[in-house]
């Protein structure tokens, strides 16, 4: 937490404002519009949730296809399920680690060929890095196929100077505990048209329609966000750019102090993107480093109360979607058996992030 959030949930909580609106949901969602220059913004209570409700705008229904990048967190995949659609995985491209200019277009062909376009495009920019937007919006603009960008990692990044979470027809975020800020639990659906976020918060709020008494002619969600939970989101939307500089000295001080050891590869930023460097991940050679892997690291660290992640498992190697189509390069596969997420909290001293380098260091010397 910064310093203004207390002020922001103070003045809620005096208010009386504790509910699932209230003017800090109507503060934050204006906040979110403008530092992602769209036109408006839904608040809700996830990220998911926010996926939920874009796929279903759009129009995605039982028995569709949504085109969704495997090398991500499941939640990006599941929301598709929840409709009744079937998710067509597409692999990464080894700049970014996101979605795969060719890998989408085998995926959308192979969808054609069913006879059945997919009905939405879920990119992702995992652990912030932004995906190659120019190719995916190309591809998406040729075969007229709606983008739902998933910018839950990625709050802060840009692509060629513009936010991401901008480039989609709807693209999400989320304020889960773990992301670049937090609100505890939360999430926005961010987009240009208007009419559609409108829908998007009356889905929310169980789709109550206009009346005196409580008429539905829908079937709705308890989606939206609580008014003291964006009370702390507008706090935090002050600290997001520190955050995001917090994040970027964390990568830049593990890699200039790794920048010897040839087994391990940081991801650099590719031409125009700016990512908010979430998390800092690495990749362990093996055919270098005599057999040591990730994995070896990671256990290292765990011996040490430090806690690292292997990267995400793609999601075509799940389980729960092993019968799903994927559309594969190798590269996601890669990715999960090499790589591992360090330590990257935006409060990490430099003395924290020394123990860190010195266990990685110790493999090596
Ligand atoms: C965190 C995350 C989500 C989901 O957000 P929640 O707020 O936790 O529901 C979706 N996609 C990706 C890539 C994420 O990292």
């Amino acid at each position: 937490m910064g310093e203004k959030e207390w002020s922001y949930l103070e003045e809620a909580y005096k208010s009386n404002w504790i509910a699932p609106l209230g003017p800090s949901v109507d503060g934050f969602e204006h906040d979110l519009a403008s530092y992602l220059h769209v036109n408006s913004v839904a608040a809700l209570n996830s990220g998911t949730a926010g996926l939920h409700l874009a796929l279903q705008l759009i129009g995605v229904g039982a028995g569709d296809f949504v085109i969704c990048q495997s090398f991500t967190f499941v939640a990006s995949a599941n929301p598709i399920t929840y409709l009744g659609a079937t998710p067509v995985f597409a692999d990464s491209e080894p700049n970014s680690w996101n979605i795969d200019p060719e890998c989408l277009e085998r995926a959308i062909k192979w969808c054609l060929k069913k006879g059945k376009k997919p009905k939405a495009i879920v990119p992702v920019h995992v652990y912030g890095m932004p995906a190659d937007l120019d190719q995916i919006m190309a591809i998406a603009n040729e075969y007229d196929i709606p983008v739902v960008e998933d910018a839950a990692e990625s709050l802060g990044s840009t692509y060629k100077g513009k936010a991401c979470g901008s480039f989609g027809k709807l693209s999400i975020l989320s304020f889960n505990g773990n992301k670049i800020i937090t609100t505890s639990g939360g999430g926005a659906l961010a987009g240009n048209d208007k009419e559609m976020i409108q829908r998007a918060r009356y889905l929310a709020s169980q789709a109550r329609d206009p009346a005196h008494h409580y008429e539905h002619s829908t079937i709705g969600y308890n989606y939206r966000l609580s008014n003291l939970c964006a009370a702390i989101g507008r706090g935090q939307m002050e600290v997001l750019d520190e955050r995001v500089a917090q994040r970027r000295h964390n990568f830049q001080y593990y890699q200039e102090a790794l920048s010897d050891i040839a087994e391990v590869h940081f991801l650099p930023e590719p031409e125009g993107a700016f990512s908010n460097r979430w998390l800092t991940t690495i990749l362990v050679d093996e055919k270098l480093s005599d057999g040591i892997s990730a994995e070896n690291i990671r256990m290292a660290m765990d011996k040490m109360n430090i806690e690292c992640r292997p990267l995400w498992k793609p999601m075509h190697a799940q389980l729960v979607y092993k019968d799903a189509p994927a559309f594969l390069n190798g590269v996601s596969e890669k990715l999960f058996a090499k790589g591992i997420c360090l330590p990257s909290g935006s409060n990490l001293k430099d003395s924290e992030l020394d123990e860190v380098i010195s266990i990685i260091a110790s493999f090596f010397s």
